[in-house]
């Protein structure tokens, strides 16, 4: 398709072949070296060692800690389990501060041990957390920050330190998205009382499902180790209530395999990030989120902040348009965390002190990126987005024009 002639009709949306015959997805899942996987699987059917610290697991957790220069990395069934033990094994209670804008398994995993996340509102230059909104949250019950490296930007880390040790808070970080990423040049994993990462099918780096916890605390470290293995300390011994957190060593076999690749994987996400660069350049009131290149980033997620003022065509219209070509882009994480249950009923003006949150979940609009996309699915893609903007107005009535007739013919 050629933006500049092509036909109303041929729109998908309105009737026309969609732009591609198979669905391009956010979060299709990087696969490393085939050969090598069904090898190691191969190994691990032969040791009959599935799970419980098996040699893979000990091999994946040493290679994480080497590879972040982090002291521990203890590995975990998924991310959400992950955050949940760490939570616990610092002692959070009370009243924790996080973003809204994340996915909901930063709340919920506080929510689900009865600490009430209170929701602060971020930056809208970083997506991340806001630090000088930070403080105007603490109040006598307030124990801990979990700030939120959104996108693989890291949070201004200094600053929340800062705060966390002015009012003697637990700081951590939900780094699901950062996993490989640096902050002023030290990779995150380092940062706070420990950082958690996500490793599920849909993320940068995925051991199908998986997680880990990472930190430089010793004591933190032993004491997560016992909680994600029932509190077992050696046979027959429990010292401690806990839960069954473990990382089995299918998945295991897949991080190590995974992680030979990761700089290819990154490799292709920057390729693919620079070539939307490109294209999205000259669309006015789209803009691509920009990375900060001086530091390593995993380049995962292509996020597009839409301003309808200038596009006159709203974001939720170009995601139906794109979805009828077969383009499943996504609106992460609309509506923000505070307009979910359970929170959006305990806190139902939660919204008042979070301005940037709202405006940003109506704006954000996320592209397929990675292995499975190539160049010129991103100039395509691109072209839609030109010719949908182009003809903002023809596409308006015409879509306003369907509504009508469904709703007349109905009436
Ligand atoms: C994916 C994700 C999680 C949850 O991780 P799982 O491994 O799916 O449990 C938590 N927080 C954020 C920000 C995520 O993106």
């Amino acid at each position: 398709m050629n933006s500049s002639n092509k036909n109303l009709q041929e729109l998908s949306i309105f009737g026309g072949q969609p732009l591609f015959q198979e669905k391009l997805y956010v979060g299709r899942p990087n696969i490393g070296d085939r050969t090598r996987l069904l090898e190691r699987i191969n190994d691990m059917l032969d040791r009959r060692w599935f799970s419980n610290s098996g040699p893979f697991v000990q091999e994946l957790e040493q290679c994480i800690a080497d590879l972040l220069g982090v002291k521990h990395c203890i590995a975990m069934c998924n991310g959400t389990v992950a955050l949940e033990i760490a939570i616990r094994a610092a002692e959070l209670k009370g009243e924790v501060i996080v973003p809204s804008f994340t996915f909901v398994a930063t709340a919920h995993a506080l929510q689900w041990q009865e600490i009430t996340p209170v929701f602060c509102d971020i930056d809208p230059q970083t997506h991340t957390i806001n630090p000088w909104r930070v403080e105007a949250m603490i109040t006598p019950r307030t124990t801990g920050i979990i700030g939120v490296h959104l996108w693989g930007q890291p949070c201004n880390v200094e600053a929340l330190e800062e705060i966390a040790q002015k009012h003697n808070l637990k700081l951590m970080f939900d780094a699901s998205h950062a996993f490989s990423c640096s902050y002023k040049g030290n990779m995150i994993g380092n940062f706070g009382d420990a950082e958690i990462f996500s490793f599920h099918a849909t993320k940068f780096f995925n051991t199908f499902e998986g997680g880990a916890v990472v930190t430089n605390n010793d004591e933190l470290a032993n004491k997560i180790r016992l909680m994600k293995n029932f509190g077992f300390s050696g046979y027959d011994n429990v010292t401690y209530i806990g839960i069954n957190g473990k990382m089995n060593e299918v998945s295991a076999a897949m991080g190590l395999t995974s992680l030979e690749s990761i700089e290819e994987f990154t490799k292709i996400n920057y390729s693919n990030y620079k070539h939307y660069q490109a294209e999205i350049s000259d669309i006015p009131g789209i803009t691509l989120f920009p990375f900060n290149e001086s530091e390593s980033c995993n380049y995962q997620y292509i996020v597009l902040e839409i301003n309808e003022e200038e596009t006159r065509i709203s974001r939720n219209q170009l995601i139906k348009i794109l979805h009828a070509e077969n383009v499943i882009a996504r609106r992460y994480f609309y509506p923000g965390c505070h307009r979910m249950e359970p929170y959006r009923s305990y806190f139902p003006h939660a919204g008042l002190l979070l301005p940037e949150t709202e405006k940003l979940a109506e704006r954000v609009l996320i592209l397929p990126t990675g292995t499975a996309i190539e160049e010129l699915d991103i100039i395509k893609i691109c072209q839609i987005l030109k010719f949908a903007i182009t003809h903002s107005e023809e596409i308006q009535n015409r879509l306003s024009l369907n509504v009508l007739k469904t709703v007349l013919v109905n009436s």
